[in-house]
């Protein structure tokens, strides 16, 4: 049976490398992109490079107007998402003392509400078809044990996602997995041109946790594949 996955920010960075090698092991793969135009054109591009089941649906998750569009679209289209990869974020510099309201609110809009709001929209039918995975991208910077470091609209929207991955986990029963990963420190431009990882390798666990067979764990948060603290 072939799963269909739905991957936010696909259209760069390590979204981007997560629908490659979703759809190399024979996913077909939703790239969302808030700008269709770019997501057009990455799935051209993994299209042109291997014969793989890759398009472009227009997605931005801070806003639910557009989770919930996307949904319907797909509906429409009779296509039903098995697997959700929750990979858009945003890291905007500040902390708690001057930081302006406007960013926080983009940065809990954009890394918590797009995931909250995407779960929301596709994990209802996970459950009605008894199938499911959902993989939140996290990082150390959302984990007490990581010293929460980072500006604190990141860090508090991801110990925010990784609470939303235990509460989800809680809530679902069946053959549905919710785990939270972080990829590390990847070169992106987000982690910048000095971090110590490819995007391949900062895909790898992400793309382990979409793709996890009905024994594999839940309620979990992984880096290289292994648990590590909240
Ligand atoms: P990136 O290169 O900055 O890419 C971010 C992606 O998110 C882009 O596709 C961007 O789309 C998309 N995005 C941002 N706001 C969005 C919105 N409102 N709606 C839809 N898409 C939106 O970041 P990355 O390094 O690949 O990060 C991917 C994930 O890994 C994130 O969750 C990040 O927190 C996590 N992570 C990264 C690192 C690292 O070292 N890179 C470390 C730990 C965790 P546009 O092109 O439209 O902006």
């Amino acid at each position: 049976m072939i799963r269909t996955a739905l991957v936010t920010g696909g259209n760069r960075g390590i979204g981007k490398e997560v629908c490659r090698q979703l759809s190399q092991q024979g996913l077909r793969v939703v790239l969302t992109s808030r700008c269709i135009m770019d997501g057009e054109e990455v799935a051209r591009d993994l299209r042109a490079d291997r014969s793989v089941d890759v398009f472009a649906i227009e997605l931005d998750v801070s806003q639910a107007e557009s989770v919930s569009r996307c949904a319907a679209e797909l509906a429409e289209r009779n296509i039903a998402v098995d697997v959700v990869v929750n990979n858009a974020a945003i890291c905007p510099s500040g902390g708690v003392l001057d930081v302006d309201d406007a960013t926080v609110e983009a940065a809990l809009r954009t890394n918590l509400g797009g995931p909250f709001w995407v779960a929301r929209a596709f994990v209802p039918s996970m459950l009605r078809a008894g199938y499911g995975r959902v993989v939140n991208v996290s990082s150390r910077w959302g984990s007490f044990d990581g010293d929460l470091g980072g500006p604190v609209g990141y860090s508090l929207t991801k110990v925010a996602l990784n609470a939303l991955t235990v509460k989800l986990a809680q809530e679902v029963s069946g053959d549905i997995k919710v785990n939270a990963a972080c990829p590390g420190w990847v070169r992106t431009r987000m982690g910048g041109d000095g971090a110590p990882r490819s995007v391949e390798q900062g895909a790898e666990t992400i793309v382990w946790l979409a793709t996890l067979p009905r024994d594999g764990p839940t309620g979990g948060f992984f880096r290289d594949k292994r648990p590590i603290p909240w």
